[in-house]
């Protein structure tokens, strides 16, 4: 992929190209195939089988709004668990917060962490931190052998397909469910809306189905489909637009601030109809 323009087709009929300065690493794993690449406009780049995963450039819109939206919203989160993630890039996000006690990080596949602490530093560095625990391992078994122990649940997950199938189920949500604390709060990412609606409709139905708050957010981010991506949160107790202004604090972000955090949950009027 030298000097070449790469396409990751995101419908039948469309996709996003990007120039390839060098292709650092290829391979397929037992779960999917791995590419790292070095690229002109977003510099270092993980691809699972042929779809963006992250790039050093936009990494930070997806990582702090999977993060710190919930993280803010629940009044002290110290235990919580990122599923899938294993860029590290959540992990980094979590660890900004002084409440967090310990971090858990469960990625089916031990390349992905591997080769972005090789290639994505910027992103994995914080994933030999001490509060930081790293499992190699299916997240939806680690769900289901988990009861009452998480404060905030994450799931940084791949789409579903392959190794991700599973972790868009009902059955998944109430494992989340059972796994946090009886104040405990999820997210999820939950893809884009214009490509991808009924995705969003299908998780906002099954997490509503479970949890008293279920809510959608979204961020814009470049290299995702669409452009546009969206976050199903589904909360037991604490309300995400009901933070109290005492509650936020400053921490070193690029996207995430308290006034986005509210105003990622106006929606336009297509996406809000996905809610319904
Ligand atoms: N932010 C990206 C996005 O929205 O496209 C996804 C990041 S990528 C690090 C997602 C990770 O989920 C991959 O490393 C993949 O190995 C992991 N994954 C997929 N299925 C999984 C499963 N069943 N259990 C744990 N991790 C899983």
């Amino acid at each position: 992929m030298s000097g070449l323009w790469y396409t990751e087709k995101q419908t039948k009929n469309f996709g996003i190209t990007l120039k390839i300065k060098e292709t650092l690493h290829t391979e397929q794993t037992d779960f999917q195939k791995l590419e790292m690449v070095e690229t002109e406009e977003f510099g270092n780049m993980l691809f699972l089988d042929g779809m963006v995963m992250t790039s050093e450039k936009d990494e930070f819109v997806y990582h702090e709004m999977v993060a710190h939206v919930p993280l803010f919203t629940h009044p002290n989160p110290e235990n919580v668990l990122v599923v899938g993630g294993g860029d590290g890039g959540v992990i980094r996000e979590v660890l900004k917060h002084h409440s967090v006690k310990k971090a858990t990080l469960v990625d089916i596949d031990g390349k992905v962490i591997e080769y972005s602490k090789k290639y994505l530093p910027e992103i994995a560095g914080k994933l030999d931190d001490p509060r930081v625990e790293v499992n190699v391992g299916d997240g939806f078994m680690h769900i289901a052998e988990s009861e009452n122990i998480y404060d905030v649940i994450m799931v940084d997950s791949t789409e579903p397909v392959g190794p991700a199938v599973n972790l868009f189920t009902k059955g998944f949500y109430a494992g989340i469910s059972n796994a946090l604390k009886e104040d405990g709060i999820f997210v999820a990412q939950s893809d884009n809306p214009w490509f991808t609606p009924d995705l969003i409709r299908n998780v906002q139905r099954d997490v509503r189905e479970i949890f008293p708050i279920t809510k959608l957010y979204i961020a814009n981010i470049p290299t995702y489909p669409s452009g546009l991506w969206t976050f199903t949160i589904g909360s037991k107790k604490h309300d995400p637009l009901e933070v109290r202004e005492e509650r936020f604090y400053e921490i070193d972000t690029k996207y995430y601030t308290k006034e986005i955090h509210n105003a990622a949950f106006v929606l336009p009027k297509f996406v809000a109809d996905l809610t319904k």
